[in-house]
């Protein structure tokens, strides 16, 4: 039970990664705070199954002007949270050249600008109390880049950049900023690939297997648990070896 008597916030929670590490903090004695832009059909079963650990807020990040005020909402009606997940993120793939406006901007806007106002209206709290984590959900591609996804992986890469910037910030009070940057891991984002994409994936994963949503889980896991109390601005990468 490593974060019993902690309070979690985690983007995304409706599926995939997000819904995962859910599962898993609730387990290690979190009380979660799941948001997303839709509400689970089964939201009564979780919350039953969950034992009332598991809240949930409907906001759709993409509507920029509207997250640090629910955010701020959230965070006097759960009494502040001890860890906060950034994970809610989309594709909209596509070669550089054929990228509409509209593909461009909307990964940009949910993936980095709605995070970073997440990150900054929670650590603005942590201060205060001197403690905190906060996890963002980078990606392997916002280091090394990738066809069809300038978006995404500068998306992944400004993600990236906000971390180290807002660790350095709240470092000395007590709160620390790190990213997850995972490789290719089995979802809804990843199984809509095709199938001659998804193996060229393999090929260049040196464990020849992808990734679980419960390996992101547990590099989670580490960095909202007091294991990772001296580490601060990293990036974790959870890719099997992955290399471009
Ligand atoms: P997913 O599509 O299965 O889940 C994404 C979640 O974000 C969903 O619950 C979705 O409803 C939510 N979301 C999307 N738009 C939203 C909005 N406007 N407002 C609120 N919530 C919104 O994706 P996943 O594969 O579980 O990915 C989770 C995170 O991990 C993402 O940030 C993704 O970029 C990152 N990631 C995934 C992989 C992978 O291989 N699956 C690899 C690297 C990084």
């Amino acid at each position: 039970m490593r974060l019993e008597n902690k309070k979690a916030l985690i983007t995304g929670a409706l599926r995939g990664i997000g819904k995962t590490i859910a599962d898993l903090f609730i387990a290690e004695g979190a009380e979660v705070w799941g948001l997303d832009y839709m509400t689970p059909e089964d939201l009564s079963d979780r919350v039953s199954t969950a034992k009332g650990k598991l809240h949930w807020i409907q906001l759709d990040l993409s509507k920029l002007d509207t997250v640090d005020g629910a955010i701020e909402n959230a965070v006097k009606e759960s009494g502040g949270f001890d860890i906060v997940v950034n994970n809610a993120g989309i594709t909209k793939d596509n070669l550089s050249f054929r990228m509409s406006m509209e593909e461009w901007q909307k990964v940009l806007d949910i993936n980095l600008s709605a995070a970073f106002f997440v990150a900054r209206t929670v650590a603005r709290d942590m201060i205060k109390k001197r403690a905190g984590s906060i996890i963002n959900m980078a990606s392997v591609v916002g280091i090394h880049g990738n066809g069809g996804q300038a978006n995404y992986s500068a998306s992944k890469a400004g993600l990236i950049g906000v971390t180290k910037s807002l660790a350095n910030e709240v470092a000395s009070r007590g709160v620390r900023v790190n990213a997850i940057a995972p490789g290719y891991i089995e979802t809804d984002m990843t199984k809509v690939l095709p199938a001659e994409v998804q193996n060229k994936m393999i090929d260049v994963i040196p464990m020849k297997r992808t990734g679980k949503q419960e390996d992101v889980a547990k590099a989670a896991l580490f960095f909202a648990s007091d294991d990772s109390s001296y580490i601060t601005g990293q990036v974790m990468p959870v890719d099997g070896g992955m290399y471009f």
